[in-house]
């Protein structure tokens, strides 16, 4: 039953009881942290073969480079191939890189801003420039934005894609709009999976601005959380098709299916953008850690190599996402406080809590000694206007101290919700 159809007494005596709960949960004195989608260690193990690769005297790639020289800007083949399979996206049109897609989307925007992009009149950065933000969303995308002077505009994300009707208005309207954020599959935090249907819409819609790019992050392609494998899209292709072939960069890394501050990262766009891209990368460097391409190629072999590994994560992490989902459902299932997703992949859940409560809910959690992403983080500028998103991820502690913090965590819902409901009535 819902908080607001509770007698006053009944509230009374379930605040009561939140407040005991939680002076219980104070006392014991935790120290968990739900706070960054890290994989946990058991996942980092799974690919500790890396350590010894590509091993003594092994340095020559397929098509005989020499791995330890400079050169080679694009990336090694062999690791092109495995993913460009796995992304959809032509292997001629795919870039190889360092360790994290977030330096490569940074760099994709300095180099916008800095430079223009092929279709730009002139540097972005001349200009006041717009970028459109699905919420929630991710929070260094919105970092990003923030510390270069992008302006953000937040817009609703629903499970399989944002709110259509807004973007094509604001883009079709205003020329300042050059970008907007998307995580197509299994998007953080929310699980969305961004349908064909919604992606056709978003590379064809006509755009006021000539240079409007779409900054496709697909750092969850591949990891799945059941049978249901959502496959990447061809949006590069769509994109073409549709009469608009440089409008998608495209985004991706190997944080999460190998080491996570040690991995590879990706790049794909048209060919006119690969070459612009790699023009400027060429500027900032003199070519990309090819060893760590040789070693992740001898390492995963194949795209099936990779998909096989992903399953491994999966057996790792998928038991505690049914525990958060679990623990969400028989605490607070029955008093229709909250809502949450149910994602089938990637690394988060989204938990949205009534109106106002989140920060309390935070708050609440930090002091019991459970740390959770502050309140607002999913949000352009920290701010949620509805202040009742919670980022749940689940990864990196252990089955035991997951189940311990959605406890707690249920429990300051509670608190928080009955404290909100008995100063409303
Ligand atoms: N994009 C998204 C949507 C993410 O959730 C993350 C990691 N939390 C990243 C990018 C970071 O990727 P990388 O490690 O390749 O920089």
């Amino acid at each position: 039953m819902s908080l607001s159809d509770l007698s006053p007494d009944a509230l009374a005596a379930l605040h009561s009881e939140q407040t005991t709960a939680y002076a219980a949960l104070v006392d014991r004195g935790l120290k968990l942290d739900l706070t960054r989608g890290k994989p946990a260690p058991a996942q980092l193990d799974l690919s500790n073969a890396l350590l010894t690769l590509p091993g003594a005297g092994e340095y020559t790639a397929a098509d005989g480079t020499d791995c330890r020289n400079y050169g080679g800007g694009q990336g090694l083949p062999e690791i092109r191939e495995i993913f460009a399979e796995l992304l959809n996206v032509p292997v001629a049109q795919l870039v190889a890189g360092d360790n994290a897609s977030l330096g490569v989307m940074h760099d994709t925007l300095v180099f916008s801003l800095l430079k223009g992009t092929v279709d730009s009149a002139g540097p972005w950065v001349k200009e006041p420039i717009t970028f459109l933000c699905p919420v929630p969303g991710y929070d260094r995308h919105f970092a990003l934005c923030e510390q270069f002077g992008i302006t953000m505009e937040p817009v609703a994300l629903g499970p399989d894609g944002p709110d259509l009707e807004a973007i094509r208005s604001r883009v079709a309207d205003d020329p300042s709009v050059r970008g907007i954020w998307i995580v197509p599959t299994y998007a953080n935090p929310t699980g969305s999976v961004y349908t064909e249907e919604v992606t056709r819409e978003l590379v064809s819609m006509p755009t006021a601005a000539p240079d409007f790019r779409i900054f496709w992050d697909n750092a969850y392609a591949v990891h799945h959380l059941t049978d249901a494998e959502h496959p990447a899209l061809d949006v590069l292709g769509l994109a073409a098709e549709a009469g608009n072939p440089n409008r998608v960069f495209v985004f991706a890394s190997t944080s999460k299916i190998t080491f996570a501050g040690a991995g590879v990262s990706f790049f794909a766009g048209s060919p006119a953008n690969v070459s612009w891209y790699l023009q400027h990368l060429g500027k900032r460097t003199i070519g990309p850690d090819k060893v760590n391409h040789l070693r992740h190629a001898r390492y995963l072999g194949s795209a099936d190599g990779v998909r096989e590994l992903m399953r491994k994560h999966r057996a790792i992490i998928e038991p505690k996402f049914a525990q958060v989902e679990t623990i969400l459902q028989s605490r607070l299932g029955d008093h229709e406080v909250a809502t949450w997703t149910r994602p089938e992949g990637g690394y988060f859940i989204s938990l949205d809590v009534p109106d106002g409560c989140a920060t309390r809910v935070v708050a609440l959690a930090k002091e019991a000694g459970i740390a959770m992403t502050a309140a607002g983080a999913a949000f352009p500028y920290g701010s949620d206007p509805r202040d009742r998103n919670i980022r749940i991820a689940p990864t990196f502690p252990s089955p035991d101290d997951v189940a311990a913090a959605i406890e707690g965590l249920c429990t300051c819902v509670l608190l928080a919700s009955a404290e909100q409901q008995q100063a409303a009535g």
